[in-house]
């Protein structure tokens, strides 16, 4: 891998995918900053990596399109070269119901970004990583959630199934590309307090579940990020397909 690994962030303007930039620019990485929609705050996220002494490179691009995805991962082609490093961490959550009250329009929002998004970008960067493909190695880090185990029954099914399916995923890319210089692991984050409960409609969600997270609160953004920078790191060599739970005890 890179002296310098270049690492891209899927939904960086806020949340874990917010945290992980700035942990990333902390630990030497120069680090792409993608969004969908909100622009401010995702320079202002561009700005605290810099402060953190990185680079940044500031991307919109919707994961679910793939002309997006393909227009992002050319960007990072001309300006800096070849990726090292991908954190799938884009993803949404939608108002609470019962899978007999689903829309398909519903499921197949939440499966175009959760799920399509994430395997977009992950074959567009295994492609410039790969050995197979002249790269020089990498590291993919896709973000699960402790709701693939447990299948959210009467809040989001729709939601736990398509973390279900990117833990598959990330089993089985791992073991394909893993003679190729390329390690891929999850981790599954708990209840953490960030603006995606208040998109589900539960602004209260993290504080009122607190008490039934064994620590007795809800996970920090940063501590999220911990996991993740260390799994697309060095340290973590030998650890490919592996999915690492943060989630408080639960
Ligand atoms: P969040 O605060 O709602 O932030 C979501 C981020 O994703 C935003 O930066 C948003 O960008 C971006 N995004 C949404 N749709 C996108 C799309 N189509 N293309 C590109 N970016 C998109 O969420 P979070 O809580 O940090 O969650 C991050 C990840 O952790 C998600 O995969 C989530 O499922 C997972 N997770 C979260 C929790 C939790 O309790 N918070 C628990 C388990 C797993 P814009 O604002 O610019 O649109």
């Amino acid at each position: 891998m890179s002296t310098c690994p270049i690492t891209l962030i899927t939904g960086a303007s806020r949340g874990i995918g917010a945290a992980c930039a700035v942990l990333c620019a902390r630990r030497g990485h120069r680090v792409v900053v993608n969004y969908a929609r909100d622009e401010a705050a995702a320079e202002d996220v561009a700005r605290q990596v810099q402060q953190a002494g990185g680079s940044s490179l500031l991307l919109q691009a919707d994961v679910s399109v793939e002309s997006d995805v393909m227009r992002m991962f050319d960007s990072i082609d001309r300006q800096w070269g070849r990726l090292t490093g991908l954190v799938n961490n884009a993803g949404i959550v939608d108002v609470k119901a019962r899978v007999d009250e689903m829309s398909l329009e519903r499921v197949q929002r939440m499966f175009a970004i959760n799920v399509f998004g994430s395997f977009l970008c992950a074959r567009e960067a295994v492609k410039r990583m790969s050995r197979r493909h002249g790269g020089d190695g990498g590291a993919i880090v896709n973000i699960s959630s402790v709701a693939a185990r447990a299948g959210s029954a009467g809040q989001y099914v729709d939601y736990a199934a398509s973390k279900g399916a990117i833990d598959t995923f990330t089993m089985g890319l791992a073991k394909e590309v893993a003679a190729e210089g390329i390690r891929v692991n999850a981790v599954r984050p708990g209840i953490t307090d960030t603006d995606i409960h208040g998109s589900g409609g539960e602004p209260d969600r993290a504080r009122l579940l607190a008490s039934q997270i064994p620590l007795q609160r809800p996970g920090r953004p940063e501590e999220i990020a911990e996991a993740v920078v260390w799994l697309l790191s060095d340290a973590a060599s030998y650890t490919t397909g592996a999915f690492l739970d943060v989630g408080g005890g639960r």
